[in-house]
């Protein structure tokens, strides 16, 4: 397996060498921040579990530290890249190889095209842009795209938020999501000199593995609708929040009687298996 590969991923030197070489530079908007800690990318792509023929999809792939590690362990990799400047580097560098393929453009708005033309990839890889990583996760889950394992890292917090147990101050609607489809486990934290150029942040790597009872109630989209209603205003009760989702606070009154849950609780308290059991019995009476 061969590639065109003409940076040295751990210099920043290079990188930016390479960048100005290109016309190029790094763009905030897009939180652009390179891992050019090797260990770290290795830690990464070998939790990543791949084989021969893996599907991934990589989201944000930069200039490809870690697209050309996982190329090389023979996955079909699917790249998402926003950066049109990146992306024509990445097709100089892996355009040959017949595992690669490449959707340009806001990945919030492709994956939903791309998906119609493949099959369910196995793997989700991304090293994510800090401002789309909670939502690219809760839009996958919610339209019931699955990946058997994923390794994302993302912005310490967001990472805190997706493990986060019921009644801690980061539980939320994406916890409920992540953990509802996935075993969540933090994998390795970064600090930010792991990074080039250096974010203000620290960042941590979380693993995914799909959960086989998955999903534990009638209906998966009302289930999504009905818990982010419920975390919409967190000062407010569970019986406010299901009552204005409900649009009659006696639906919700009886939903949450059927379900055995206090009326007085807040959302962050229930367990995903309280939010499932009242997902089955509010949907009944919508
Ligand atoms: N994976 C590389 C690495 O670890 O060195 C780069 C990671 S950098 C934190 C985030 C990457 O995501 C950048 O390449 C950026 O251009 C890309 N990106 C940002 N927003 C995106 C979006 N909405 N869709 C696709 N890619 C995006």
């Amino acid at each position: 397996m061969s590639s065109n590969v003409k940076v040295d991923y751990d210099s920043p030197a290079s990188l930016k060498e390479f960048l100005d070489q290109h016309g190029l530079a790094m763009q905030k908007k897009f939180g652009q921040n390179f891992l050019i800690n090797s260990a770290a990318r290795k830690k990464l792509v070998d939790a990543l579990e791949v084989e021969q023929g893996t599907s991934v999809w990589e989201i944000g792939p930069g200039l490809g530290a870690m697209t050309y590690d996982i190329l090389n362990r023979g996955a079909d990799l699917t790249a998402f890249e926003i950066d049109h400047g990146f992306a024509s580097i990445l097709k100089e560098f892996f355009g040959e190889m017949d595992n690669f393929c490449l959707v340009e453009g806001d990945v919030l708005k492709t994956w939903k095209k791309h998906l119609e033309n493949t099959k369910q990839p196995e793997r989700l890889f991304g090293n994510l842009p800090y401002n789309i990583a909670a939502t690219i996760f809760a839009d996958l889950i919610t339209a019931g795209v699955r990946f058997e394992k994923g390794v994302i890292t993302v912005q310490k917090e967001v990472a805190m938020r997706m493990c986060a147990a019921p009644g801690s101050d980061d539980y939320s609607s994406l916890a409920v999501l992540c953990q509802w489809a996935y075993d969540v486990t933090p994998l390795i934290d970064l600090s930010g000199g792991s990074f080039w150029p250096r974010p203000n942040v620290d960042s941590r790597a979380v693993k995914f593995v799909k959960k086989q009872d998955f999903p534990r109630c009638n209906d998966a989209a009302f289930f999504c609708r009905m818990q982010r209603a419920l975390f919409a205003f967190r000062r407010k009760t569970i019986k406010n929040n299901l009552g204005a989702f409900m649009n009659s606070s006696e639906k919700a009154e009886i939903a949450l009687q059927k379900a055995g849950i206090d009326p007085k609780l807040r959302a962050e308290t229930l367990k995903i298996d309280d939010l499932l059991r009242l997902s089955d019995v509010a949907g009944e009476l919508m």
